[in-house]
């Protein structure tokens, strides 16, 4: 096995997008990664088999541990991210309640922020406080709140940034030095990011995680997640999640990897394109308030400016008209835009947080949570930008 990045000046992140983390598979010369769907893999050497099994030599024993076409996804974002090590699960969901379980315990405690994506959510406010472990969910944007919090005491701060739908901007590099003062974990979810914008290691977090479903996969057409940081934590993590079984399927592993390869391009393209229409929303005379970190009357936009290369393909915007009503008349009129759950693809995808994002609320939490019933989010895809503005143009006008 040769590792294609030997050169010594670090390659941009679109040339790493390509190339971290592959391998050259010297098996018929193969240029692409394979998928290695065995279950098993054979020893006929008992020596080599517990070298093996005990992490003493390279290799494979079982598919719900380890995996060679797992691997190679794992290490491509552990480059993008810059972190030590990565570990991977079946989705987005599966690393995140695979982290929390492993580092939380009976009696800990741990910080968070309200508007943390609805299933994430769903483990502080219903699971975790089963197992005795205390959460105390702060207000996004209120920074004395959450560092008065955390100078409390506690064993993990979660932070996700920009939030979901209504792309709340957290400083980072701010909450992680008051946490390390009480020697919390710190863990950012950066699905909404992605390592082309953020880089949360960088600024000072100790775990950063992925929907890997979302933009890394970028084609709607594989479920994953992933964590990178540190090799101590993430072995941790690894050894709950090859016992609980959420496993990376190699399927999976290859589509996302495929998709990966062009993430740099497509959020290029999705940076650019969601700064124009969320400028062209902001001045049309049926929109009342349209939510992007890229404008300047967003209350994170200097965070932003400080911490992202990029303000993301997410943003989302309300009606003046404030009704569930209006989101339905417009809705079926674009032509670009797929109505559905996810977001981060190659395809506009456009939904309410009624039936997305926050489907488990009532309209009372809704309400409570600052998502008015006529916000739509609005993922943008990578179809030209002039052709996605005429479109929302040609709907807002029915
Ligand atoms: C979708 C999403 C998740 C959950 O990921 P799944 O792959 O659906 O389990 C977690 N965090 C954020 C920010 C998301 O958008």
């Amino acid at each position: 096995m040769v590792e294609k990045m030997n050169s010594k000046k670090k390659p941009q992140l679109g040339t790493q997008s390509v190339w971290a983390g592959e391998k050259v598979s010297l098996m018929q010369n193969a240029t692409q990664v394979p998928i290695v769907n065995s279950v098993s893999y054979g020893y006929k050497d008992l020596d080599e088999w517990l070298e093996v099994a005990h992490g003493k030599k390279e290799g494979h024993i079982y598919g719900r541990n380890t995996n060679p076409t797992v691997d190679v996804f794992e290490n491509k974002i552990k480059k993008l991210e810059g972190g030590e090590a990565a570990t991977s699960a079946s989705t987005g969901m599966g690393i995140i309640s695979s982290t929390l379980f492993t580092l939380l315990s009976p009696g800990d405690r741990i910080v968070s922020i309200k508007d943390t994506y609805g299933g994430t959510n769903k483990i502080f406010t219903e699971f975790l406080p089963r197992f005795q472990i205390d959460v105390t969910l702060c207000d996004t944007v209120d920074l004395e709140a959450i560092e008065t919090e955390v100078a409390k005491g506690c064993q993990v701060l979660y932070l996700e940034t920009p939030t979901n739908p209504t792309v709340k901007i957290v400083d980072i590099k701010r909450l992680a030095k008051t946490a390390h003062d009480t020697g919390a974990i710190v863990i950012v979810d950066n699905t909404f990011a992605t390592p082309i914008n953020q880089n949360p290691l960088s600024l000072g977090a100790d775990l950063v995680l992925h929907s890997a479903t979302k933009f890394l996969g970028g084609h709607a057409d594989a479920l994953g997640g992933v964590i990178c940081g540190p090799k101590e934590l993430i072995k941790q993590i690894y050894h709950f999640r090859e016992i609980n079984g959420v496993t990376l399927h190699p399927t999976a592993a290859y589509l996302l990897l495929r998709g990966m390869k062009t993430l740099e391009l497509r959020i290029r393209q999705q940076n650019k394109s969601a700064l124009k229409i969320a400028q062209y929303l902001s001045t049309h005379p049926s929109i009342g308030h349209v939510y992007y970190p890229g404008l300047s009357s967003h209350k994170g936009h200097d965070i932003a400016k400080k911490q992202m290369r990029g303000f993301g393909g997410v943003l989302s915007f309300e009606f003046k008209e404030n009704s569930l009503d209006a989101v339905k008349r417009f809705i079926p009129h674009l032509r670009y835009a797929h109505a559905a759950a996810n977001l981060g693809a190659v395809e506009t995808v456009v939904g309410p947080p009624a039936t997305t994002s926050h489907v488990e609320c009532t309209a009372e939490e809704r309400v409570a949570l600052g998502i008015s019933e006529s916000l739509i989010r609005y993922s943008v895809g990578i179809e030209n930008t002039e052709d996605l503005i005429a479109d929302l143009d040609q709907a807002l006008s029915q």
